[in-house]
């Protein structure tokens, strides 16, 4: 199975480079702030909106939608999941565990997330910001249900789109 393409470098992940944040002088720095999230990119990568602003008071700020806002608006995804065949008693635990591993994600990383979740004619259809995401809620519907079976294939081009099915 191919590898993720993973020249690119997301812009959600923090950059370590030590050379690439000496760009940023003290002062220098500006922030954007998400208008829709209110996630803050600062320091090369985007973090949760709960930074504290004291002594930044005179810091530049500008209003721009994060990546993942952009990629909602853009009707985009990086990742989907589709459920075939889930049995009739299993659903609502399929619709809580495809939630509750979206909201731990977006803990983790405020740019990965649950982007919907939808019946269409009968399979659980679940999209993601994330392409590593989706592959990890499969994984984990596998792990809980032994009669689930469990693909995951990479679309390497135009952008490392992920498609997870499960199948009862
Ligand atoms: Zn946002």
């Amino acid at each position: 199975m191919p590898k993720p393409n993973k020249s690119s470098v997301r812009e959600s992940r923090p950059i370590k480079n030590e050379h690439e944040r000496e760009e940023f002088g003290p002062g220098k720095e500006g922030l954007v702030i998400c208008p829709v999230c209110k996630a803050v990119y600062y320091k090369k990568s985007w973090h949760h909106g709960t930074v504290h602003f004291e002594g930044r008071e005179n810091t530049p700020v500008k209003f721009e939608l994060c990546p993942a806002d952009q990629m909602i608006k853009n009707k985009q995804y990086e990742g989907k999941i589709i459920v075939r065949n889930v049995p009739k008693e299993l659903e609502a635990e399929m619709i809580s565990l495809i939630k509750n591993a979206g909201d731990q994600a977006y803990e983790r990383d405020a740019m990965h997330r649950l982007i919907s979740i939808d019946k269409v004619a009968g399979e659980l259809v679940a999209l993601t910001t994330e392409n590593e995401l989706a592959a990890s809620i499969a994984k984990k519907i596998g792990d809980a249900h032994n009669k689930a079976k469990v693909k995951i294939a990479y679309k390497a081009e135009p952008s490392d789109v992920c498609l997870a099915v499960v199948e009862f």
